[in-house]
């Protein structure tokens, strides 16, 4: 076993999804990369494979398994080297359906998560807003109540899969006249629905593959059914559910870092300067142990953290600490990894320039690195 933390069942999903990475998407992910998007015949594919239902509860489809199996699977996908691919299926899984999951009535989870497990239904989360990113709670959009539903205004920006998803979970604010975590509530945004739309698709440094949309909501009605959990309860849920969400991408994180360290050693081991192999300076191999080392104690703590997570326990501070080391870690591996991939490391045609450019954003989205250290900081 590679990990106190891990047992038979989990490196057997670990090698399930590193089979089916090998053999359907690192073939194919560039052309996905050149055309802005993942094929939804392999989102359908995935799903029918059962690969979208390892949280979701058996009675609805999937294998109701822990928070660990995500740090593994996003481990694996995130092996992939195609990080745009990765955070399409992360955010249906890991960050965006656990909101039915963890907080839906019975009738939303009838509704809903056989659906999400199939692949049949892609969603999305829209958190953030033009002037409203680590700020959680300053966000402007809001959903009155009106007639059997509410009435929602407001527009969200950089969100994952916000042009192809079938349901968008969007959180507003239901009563602004309160402080802002008191007074937020979720809802399930249908695509199509009036007044719902993306505005704009947004280029990126990097994750090329994975849509990123600004979506603008305009006089959208939805029905009372449409809200998740509680009303004025959302800022909770969304605080919640960072928490799996920074351990899914944690582990997206590592496994790309991961995968770059193997193939900069495959690299440095064949290539000679000096009349010998790159592997044979010291400098250079002392450099990725120390990398390795780091990244094998990110993932650890991951572990830990998704365990603790398990049985229930706060884990704020753990999952927080871990988010920030593990993308600082990992960004550290890659700049190496390039370094040490020479002139190649520039060249689009490398796993290691594409990863690089992927990694910028594991140390800002989904909770920056300084503010996951605030975190940790309020609880020292
Ligand atoms: C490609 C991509 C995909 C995304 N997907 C989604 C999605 O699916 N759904 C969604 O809701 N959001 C999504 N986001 C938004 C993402 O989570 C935010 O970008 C992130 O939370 C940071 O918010 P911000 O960009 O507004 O930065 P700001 O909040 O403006 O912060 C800017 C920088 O200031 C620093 N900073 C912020 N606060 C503090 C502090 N208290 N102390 C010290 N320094 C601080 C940090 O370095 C931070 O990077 C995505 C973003 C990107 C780029």
């Amino acid at each position: 076993m590679s990990s106190i933390y891990i047992n038979e069942d989990l490196e057997a999903i670990r090698l399930g999804v590193r089979e089916y990475v090998e053999k359907e998407i690192v073939p194919r992910a560039d052309q996905w990369e050149a055309d802005r998007a993942v094929p939804p015949e392999i989102l359908d594919q995935m799903g029918k494979l059962g690969f979208f239902g390892l949280r979701i509860p058996e009675e609805y489809g999937g294998l109701g398994l822990g928070t660990i199996a995500s740090v593994v699977f996003g481990e694996e996908l995130g092996r992939s080297t195609y990080g745009g691919f990765s955070i399409t299926v992360l955010v249906h899984t890991d960050l965006a359906s656990p909101y039915v999951t963890n907080f839906g009535t019975k009738a939303q989870k009838e509704k809903y998560l056989p659906k999400f497990a199939t692949g049949e239904l892609i969603t999305a989360i829209g958190v953030t807003e033009p002037d409203a990113g680590s700020d959680v709670a300053a966000m402007r959009t809001t959903a009155r109540r009106d007639g059997d539903g509410f009435r929602i205004n407001g527009t969200k920006m950089f969100i994952t899969n916000g042009g192809i998803a079938d349901v968008v979970f969007v959180a507003a604010k239901t009563n602004p006249d309160v402080k802002g975590s008191r007074g937020i509530s979720i809802f399930a945004v249908e695509q199509g629905t009036d007044g719902f739309k993306t505005s704009r698709s947004l280029e990126k440094m990097g994750w090329h593959s994975s849509n990123t949309a600004e979506l603008v909501l305009d006089d959208v009605w939805v029905p009372e059914d449409a809200l998740i959990g509680e009303e004025n309860r959302g800022f909770y849920y969304i605080m919640e559910n960072f928490q799996n969400e920074r351990l899914a991408i944690i582990g997206q994180g590592i496994g790309e870092a991961q995968r770059a360290i193997e193939l900069t050693v495959d690299y440095v081991k064949e290539r000679k300067a000096f009349g010998a192999s790159l592997w044979s300076k010291q400098a250079i191999r002392q450099r990725l142990a120390m990398r390795q080392a780091e990244l094998d104690a990110a993932r650890e703590l991951a572990y830990g953290a998704a365990w603790l997570t398990d049985q229930g326990e706060d884990t704020v501070r753990q999952v927080s600490e871990v988010k920030a080391f593990a993308a600082e870690t990992t960004n550290r591996t890659i700049y190496d990894c390039v370094q040490f991939h020479g002139g190649m490391g520039f060249i689009a045609e490398t796993a290691v320039e594409r990863l690089y450019r992927d990694m910028r954003i594991h140390s800002i989205g989904g909770g920056a690195t300084e503010v996951m250290l605030e975190e940790v900081a309020k609880r020292m």
